[in-house]
């Protein structure tokens, strides 16, 4: 993940990360693993596999899964029953290999490869730390924090010096990490990224998503749960729970629009919260209309439960093209005005004379949103209502989730009448926090202590963020790394 101080090489990473130990061919299960968790990160991917001799071996690229472990050749050059894999979502800035994960390095105890989803928030005040104590760091990632902290540290054994690592890093992470020995899952105490276990024959299956699984034809065991620690070796499956115990936060965001839809996610299948969300979206802001139409491919599902509930058929008015990357990685506005229009074109029939109810998952800058409006409206809509699967986002995530800074967030500039004016509707609505929480079935959001990580749409931030609030400079790298 980004270091907030290192600004052009500001990484704002959605990652996914897949583990497999004792698999045959693990480093082929975890390219499969990587390519069903494309959708946490397009930018680039790294695998590292351990041999039966104990050596590792690694092969990183940037791009897409397919692209650098398409090639028989690249995963035949990755032995072992064992493997870590990573995707990475970077969005501005220097797209630098030595950024790109498994972290990996030889320690006293051996070689040690760790892949990193999350964020964490004290990541620049440990590294100027660091620094001055004589470590040297390789990479712009502030998960390279954990391999400084793992070299430094008194303990004995490969665990106590991991836990001993993350006692000292605040934010979220969901880690797998390989070492000559065993393949470990970590889940940060508040639980905010998911990791999955699995069973694949004698092996296991560490993944971000369910469909990880489902891909390499595991099945799936449990969460790994909030701050729990599980060390895989041949003897099996040791769980360890090193944290004080605090009521979990999983990401509400991985719900609405992260998460592949045929992932289960903490129990719930994201495809049926997602209808149920649009269901009680259709309930909370019903409008007269002609035909619900999803932005896609994110707002479909909603779509379609918001369709369901209000009568209203279901129509693909706007069709996306497959071939481009998400908008949003686009990284300067001029691009991503223009990604807009590559990706996605309106369905005239569908659209033309009709009152129409656009429903997303999102509104982050309201870029996406403008274009949309824009496209429907000259497909000959009568009328354009959006309705949109999540509240307003208010703040920016510092926990994985790449938002921009406040100042580019639509909701945090802007009140309803005025985003509705901006973005060119008849009406807006957003789902109400509570009608959110109603949906995942958690009525009555305890302010206090909600049940998930909703800081995007509250600004309750759950765990410090202890690198924003610190006036500290970092000085950021003075390497321009272009590989
Ligand atoms: P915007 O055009 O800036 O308003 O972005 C909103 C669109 O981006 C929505 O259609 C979402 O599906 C998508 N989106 C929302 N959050 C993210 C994110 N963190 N990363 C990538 N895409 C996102």
């Amino acid at each position: 993940m980004a270091l907030p101080w290192s600004d052009d090489d500001r990484f704002h990473e959605e990652c996914g990360v897949f583990g497999v130990w004792n698999g045959k061919d693990a480093a082929a299960l975890t390219a499969l693993g990587l390519h069903a968790l494309q959708h946490r990160g397009q930018e680039a991917s790294g695998i590292v596999s351990l041999d039966e001799a104990g050596i590792f071996h690694a092969h990183k690229g940037l791009g897409l899964v397919g692209d650098i472990f398409g090639d028989a050749k690249v995963i035949s050059a990755l032995p072992g029953s064992a493997a870590v894999g990573h995707n990475r979502y970077a969005t501005t800035g220097e797209t630098a290999l030595r950024n790109v994960q498994p972290l990996y390095a030889d320690f006293e105890f051996g070689g040690f490869a760790v892949a990193h989803n999350g964020n964490l928030t004290n990541a620049g005040q440990l590294r100027r730390a660091l620094v001055r104590r004589g470590c040297l760091f390789q990479s712009t990632t502030d998960s390279e924090v954990f391999i400084h902290l793992i070299a430094i540290s008194l303990y004995a054994t490969v665990v106590d010096r991991l836990i001993d690592a993350l006692k000292q890093v605040q934010g979220a992470y969901s880690l797998v990490a390989l070492h000559n020995g065993a393949l470990i899952g970590a889940r940060d105490p508040l639980g905010v990224r998911p990791l999955v276990l699995g069973r694949l024959h004698e092996g296991w299956v560490l993944a971000s998503e369910t469909c990880a699984l489902d891909i390499v034809g595991a099945e799936f065991v449990r969460d790994i749960e909030a701050g729990e620690i599980v060390v895989i070796d041949d003897a099996g499956i040791r769980s360890l729970k090193p944290f004080q115990p605090a009521p979990p936060r999983f990401c509400i965001f991985e719900y609405i629009y992260f998460a592949r839809p045929d992932s289960v996610v903490e129990g719930t299948p994201v495809y049926e919260s997602r209808k149920r969300i649009g269901a009680e979206l259709a309930r909370e802001s019903h409008v007269p209309a002609d035909v619900v139409v999803p932005v896609p491919d994110s707002g479909v599902p909603a779509a379609m439960g918001y369709a369901a509930e209000a009568g209203v058929p279901f129509e693909l008015g706007i069709i996306r093209n497959h071939y481009v990357g998400r908008t949003f990685i686009e990284p300067t506005d001029q691009i991503r005005h223009l990604g807009v229009k590559l990706k996605h074109s309106a369905n005239r029939s569908m659209i033309e004379g009709r009152r129409v109810v656009l429903v997303d998952d999102s509104i982050v800058r309201g870029t996406t949103s403008r274009k949309i409006v824009e496209m429907v409206r000259n497909a000959g809509a009568a009328e354009v209502h959006m309705r949109v699967s999540s509240p307003p986002t208010t703040h920016s995530c510092f926990y994985g989730i790449d938002t921009p800074e406040r100042d580019q967030l639509l909701a945090a500039q802007h009140d309803l009448a005025a985003m509705a004016r901006l973005i060119g509707v008849d009406s807006l609505a957003f789902i109400s926090l509570d009608g959110l929480y109603r949906a995942l079935g958690r009525p009555g959001r305890d302010a206090a202590n909600p049940a998930y990580c909703d800081a995007c749409f509250t600004g309750a931030y759950a765990i410090p963020l202890v690198d924003r609030t610190d006036n500290t400079e970092t000085r950021p790298s003075l390497l321009k790394a272009t590989l």
